[in-house]
């Protein structure tokens, strides 16, 4: 593992706080980035921009430049997918307007998880999700978690593998909107929209390419080229996949939560030369000096 792109720069630019399903709230989270050398740091969580405030208070102290960002969840011919949003107005009318019917969405759709999942006979189990939330609303993570807790299965893992995970009861898609409106509402913020993790997505070779054309065709600049989790073989692909699409290339970590060695903040594979950082392209360019 190597940390980083450009010697003087940590960059990760997806993690998860308390405010969607991390486990750090956005003080520690931002607190483990500077333990971990991390000097660039996007908070993306799931649907919501409610830790960036407290993110950014965090990492003003630290010095660590926090790039507004978020993680939407959306679909494609029927994929959940996810396209992180990098360095928008947070301000922005229309993008607060669409986070919130995200999280009405999110709510319903918690509610049809539970019900799908009545048959496993846990009582409250939205309530008992919510309250692993903190009190915000429940995603899958937190599902697992009672589930867990209940006894009905041993780990996270097999939450998701036996109840939870692509194509099983508590997989609910229907409350996404499409990848074009995700992408807007991010362009139509000053912002950059991110492929995020395209390999997770199962998808064939052809169809991450289809798909990789749909969102540019959108709006789509950029694509996580190296993530947690990726052997180099996926690296190098989506590097080629990168550069064929004439894309950015972005990175970062999904951190979610501390313990998990092959996850951690600013620990990511070096992406390979020849592509365009996405940072080079924000607000306030990050290392264009360095590199160009
Ligand atoms: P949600 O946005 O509520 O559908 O939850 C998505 C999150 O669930 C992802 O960001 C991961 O953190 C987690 N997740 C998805 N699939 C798995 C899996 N197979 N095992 C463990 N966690 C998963
Ligand atoms: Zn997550
Ligand atoms: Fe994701
Ligand atoms: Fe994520």
């Amino acid at each position: 593992m190597t940390i980083t792109q450009e010697a003087e720069f940590c960059i990760d630019l997806h993690c998860h706080s308390t405010a969607s399903d991390g486990a750090l709230s956005p003080q520690e989270l931002i607190a483990r980035a500077g333990d971990k050398g991390v000097t660039h740091l996007a908070l993306t969580d799931h649907d919501t921009i409610s830790g960036l405030g407290d993110a950014q208070t965090a990492a003003q102290a630290l010095g660590i430049s926090l790039i507004a960002g978020t993680e939407l969840s959306c679909l494609w011919k029927s994929h959940t997918i996810h396209v992180v949003g990098l360095d928008f107005d947070t301000s922005e009318p229309e993008l607060n307007a669409a986070l919130a019917r995200q999280n009405d969405n999110r709510w319903r759709r918690a509610r049809t998880i539970a019900e799908k999942l009545a048959k496993l006979k846990i009582e409250d189990l939205v309530e008992k999700a919510t309250a692993k939330a903190g009190g915000d609303v429940p995603g899958r993570p937190h599902f697992a978690r009672v589930l867990v807790e209940e006894g009905v299965v041993k780990d996270a893992a097999q939450a998701f593998k036996r109840y939870l995970g692509a194509g099983k009861a508590g997989d609910v898609k229907g409350f996404w909107p499409s990848l074009e409106e995700v992408v807007c509402w991010i362009t139509g913020a000053g912002g950059i929209a991110v492929l995020a993790h395209p390999r997770k997505y199962k998808l064939t070779a052809t169809k991450l390419r289809a798909l990789t054309g749909d969102f540019r065709q959108a709006g789509g600049r950029a694509i996580e080229v190296s993530t947690s989790g990726q052997s180099s073989g996926d690296l190098g692909f989506l590097a080629e996949l990168c550069r064929r699409e004439n894309l950015l290339a972005s990175q970062g970590s999904d951190f979610h939560f501390p313990g998990a060695p092959w996850c951690e903040l600013g620990s990511i594979m070096k992406m390979p030369d020849g592509l365009e950082p996405v940072w080079h392209h924000f607000r306030n360019p990050v290392g264009v000096t360095a590199a160009v």
